[in-house]
């Protein structure tokens, strides 16, 4: 797949703010933030979309959900509660061709979502 910004933040060829990381996944806060809390949670073997994984990938996907949860739980936020998203592509809002999680937090989520 072709290579994105969030590989050469995986890379650190260009900074972010890094607030989790273990041998599989990398997580950091989004640049345009749409919630008090917005991380992005990466593998790091990329993957485009969630529409490309494949079986083979369900460890990873299942690390990247339970590193959100972790990260949560340990920031305090899971009692208040949060949201997890996955974009996939056009209509589903994606930008970034590197599965990612958002993980939003510190305000009210509204359904449906815009
Ligand atoms: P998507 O729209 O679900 O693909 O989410 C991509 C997200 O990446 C958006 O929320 C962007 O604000 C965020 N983003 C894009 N470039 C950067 C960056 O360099 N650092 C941190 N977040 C970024």
């Amino acid at each position: 797949m072709a290579d994105t910004i969030f590989g050469k933040i995986i890379r650190r060829e260009i900074p972010a703010d890094i607030v989790y990381e273990d041998d599989d996944v990398l997580a950091f806060r989004d640049l345009n933030a749409q919630a008090p809390v917005h991380v992005l949670f990466v593998p790091k073997r990329a993957i485009a979309s969630l529409d490309e994984a494949k079986a083979s990938d369900a460890e990873l996907l299942g690390k990247l959900l339970l590193a959100a949860a972790a990260y949560a739980r340990q920031q305090g936020l899971a009692e208040q509660g949060y949201r997890t998203v996955i974009n996939c592509n056009e209509h589903g809002g994606q930008t970034v061709f590197h599965l990612h999680v958002h993980l939003l937090a510190g305000r009210r989520m509204h359904w449906p979502p815009g």
